[in-house]
């Protein structure tokens, strides 16, 4: 069965996206830490992001990068932190989340809340950087 990201990707599940290319996919986290958090995924359905194929994996971080430098040059942050989880959803993704500080890329802080008109917004502010 299809992942919940293979179904944003295939455009079954909406999201706010952020970019994309033929292999990658970068989009709002819907439950987000903080302004601009976003996912970066491989199109390539697998769960564990150390068992992707070297080039696969090489590649998600270089477009991550792209990302991160928008992120950073539109939502005001120290930086832009990098994180992998991936205990819910079962398709290998890379969190990038602006920071003001160390709490705010802490997972068991109370989720940000953010109306559609504002994911839109965050959207069009990072995709006008890239
Ligand atoms: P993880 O697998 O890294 O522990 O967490 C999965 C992340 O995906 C969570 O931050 C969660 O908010 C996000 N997420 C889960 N389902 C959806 C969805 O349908 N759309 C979006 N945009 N994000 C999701």
């Amino acid at each position: 069965m299809a992942t919940i990201f293979t179904k944003i990707v295939n455009g079954e599940i909406p999201s706010y996206k952020i970019a994309e290319d033929d292999k990658f996919y970068a989009f709002l986290d819907i439950n987000p830490l903080a302004k601009g958090h976003t996912l970066v995924i491989p199109k390539k359905e697998v769960d564990y992001i150390f068992d992707l194929d070297e080039q696969t994996y090489i590649g998600l971080q270089a477009f991550a990068r792209k990302i991160a430098i928008a992120l950073k040059k539109t939502i005001p942050c120290k930086k832009v932190g990098v994180a992998v989880l991936g205990l819910e959803v079962p398709h290998a993704h890379i969190h990038l989340i602006p920071m003001q500080s160390e709490q705010d890329i802490n997972f068991a802080n109370p989720k940000k809340k953010f109306s559609p008109a504002e994911f839109e917004e965050i959207v069009k502010l990072v995709k006008s950087e890239l």
